[in-house]
């Protein structure tokens, strides 16, 4: 699929491919070439009326269908995703740039979230207990609440989308899938592997768009439910625009990580996993840990190994095998990413490491590994989300400091202590406010049978995505009450 000339992409409705009425469309290109990979057409407002009532119609019959019976298409999705983790890998790297052993890890979670929803017959189950009161008996059930919409970002373009659509169609809704307009490939051949494997039209859909097909489906009569992945200000435009419409909403946004170095930590492992977790899909991650803040006397051995590893890091296209990582998404993306640095060393912080040169060596997607030491808490670099390969350094005399600096950010997506003390490590897991906590893990990333639990700006709604949570959101609960005389 991967380099055979510039692609059109469709829509998948009723299932189909459909020609596309659309608004035009928008080049996707390979951020490590340049080269334009396909033209993504934009969904206007009539090509999303006719998904959303096609997903309603094929909504009536999926319901209907025993749950045991779904999740056998599950099933069979599952093996044909294992079947084709290499293929998929390589069509994410084109279009996104993470390497293609970072996508296949992708790839591999994704298929995670498939094998957790086929649980859906037990996952679903209702309570029950007989006589209530005198000859009465109570139970609750879970229903399907109808079309459920997912938007989702450029970052994961295989795993964020089924965060989503295996939970919402085995609990028997339909889903109409908006991923991002960068990297539409990837969920459209995830959508031709659903297809493979059995599920009935108008369950699962998928619209191509920006914000103005976001806005279409947002404002959908029909639509019952929004699940968001994305930058913070869309995460709250999203979770308000759907409250104010009394539509169900989950919306994840974007992070600052901070990981805490204490004086007790095993230096090298703990080097492993800030590379993995700051510089790792070149920071364009929402785990991705971009502040670090040193205890103690660490910071000097620390920052020693830190960047002697960072010099080594082999940086280019992430399909040719040795690359430890790839480019940023956009050249607009680097640029921005290049400014940030610039103000962060304009501020006072010391760059130990400069990527920007990488802009005009390697190529205008590229930046590389950056760390800025000697930073304040109060810089925008320490504060704001940079979403690239850029690592601020503060310093502390203690863990208190660090507790305090990571509780003052308004996100608290993920947050992770590297120490060889049980007891700093329970503290911190303790006070910290984040939503993921890692303990000697640069990316605390939880498996698909637990919640992606984003805390203060990185969430906006109660159930997270993924897990039991999952479940919850794309079912309503039935309470039945019964006497019989
Ligand atoms: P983005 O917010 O620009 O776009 C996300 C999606 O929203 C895309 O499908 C896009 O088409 C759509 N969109 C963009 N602007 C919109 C608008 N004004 N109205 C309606 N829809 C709009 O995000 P991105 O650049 O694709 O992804 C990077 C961001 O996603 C980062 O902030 C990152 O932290 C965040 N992210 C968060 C998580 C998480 O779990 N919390 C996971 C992955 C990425």
């Amino acid at each position: 699929m991967v380099g055979s000339g510039v692609k059109s992409v469709s829509f998948y409705v009723n299932g189909q491919w459909t020609k596309p009425a659309g608004r035009g469309t928008l080049p996707v290109s390979n951020p490590a070439t340049g080269e334009v990979l396909a033209e993504v057409p934009l969904a206007n407002s009539a090509d999303v009326d006719h998904c959303v009532q096609t997903a309603h119609e094929g909504y009536l019959k999926w319901r209907d269908v025993p749950v045991v019976d779904r999740v056998q298409v599950l099933y069979r999705y599952k093996a044909l995703l294992e079947a084709h983790v290499t293929e998929l890998a390589e069509i994410l790297t084109a279009e996104n740039g993470k390497t293609l052993d970072d996508a296949k890890a992708e790839v591999r979670r994704g298929i995670q979230m498939v094998e957790v929803s086929c649980g859906m017959p037990s996952l679903m189950m209702g309570d029950s207990l007989n006589d209530v009161a005198a000859g009465i008996d109570c139970k609750t059930i879970r229903q399907p609440i109808g079309v459920c919409v997912g938007v989702t970002p450029f970052n994961f373009p295989a795993m964020v989308p089924m965060w989503m659509y295996p939970f919402a169609i085995a609990a028997g809704n339909a889903f109409i899938l908006k991923p991002s307009e960068h990297v539409p490939l990837t969920p459209s051949f995830a959508m031709d592997l659903l297809h493979e494997a059995g599920l009935p039209a108008g369950v699962m859909n998928v619209l191509h768009g920006d914000r103005d097909t976001v806005d279409a489906l947002l404002h959908h009569p029909t639509v019952k439910a929004i699940s968001f992945v994305g930058s913070t200000p869309v995460a709250k435009y999203i979770y308000a625009s759907a409250a104010a419409e009394g539509k169900r909403v989950q919306a994840l946004g974007g992070a600052k990580n901070h990981l805490v170095v204490c004086p007790d930590a095993n230096l090298p492992k703990t080097v492993d996993g800030i590379i993995a977790s700051a510089f790792g899909a070149a920071g364009e991650r929402c785990l991705a840990g971009s502040v670090l803040v040193c205890v103690g006397g660490v910071a000097e051995p620390l920052l020693d190994l830190l960047i002697e590893r960072v010099r080594n890091m082999n940086i280019g296209d992430g399909s040719r095998p040795g690359t430890d990582m790839g480019p940023l998404i956009t050249t607009e993306h680097a640029g921005r990413v290049a400014g940030h640095i610039q103000r962060g060393i304009s501020e006072g912080a010391v760059p130990l490491t400069d990527g920007r040169s990488l802009r005009t060596s390697i190529g205008s997607y590229f930046v590389g590994p950056t760390i800025l030491d000697h930073a304040h808490p109060d810089m925008s670099i320490a504060c704001d989300e940079i979403f690239g390969p850029v690592l601020t350094v503060l310093r502390v005399d203690t863990l208190d400091e660090a507790i305090e600096i990571v509780n003052r950010s308004r996100f608290g997506n993920a947050s992770v202590i590297f120490t060889d003390s049980g007891s700093a490590a329970r503290e911190y897991s303790s006070r910290v406010e984040a939503g993921m906590v890692g303990i000697n893990i640069g990316v605390a990333a939880p498996m698909a049978f637990f919640p992606f639990a984003g805390w203060k700006q990185s969430f906006f709604g109660d159930l997270h995505a993924h897990g039991k949570d999952a479940v919850s959101f794309y079912t309503e609960q039935k309470v039945i009450m019964s006497r019989w005389f």
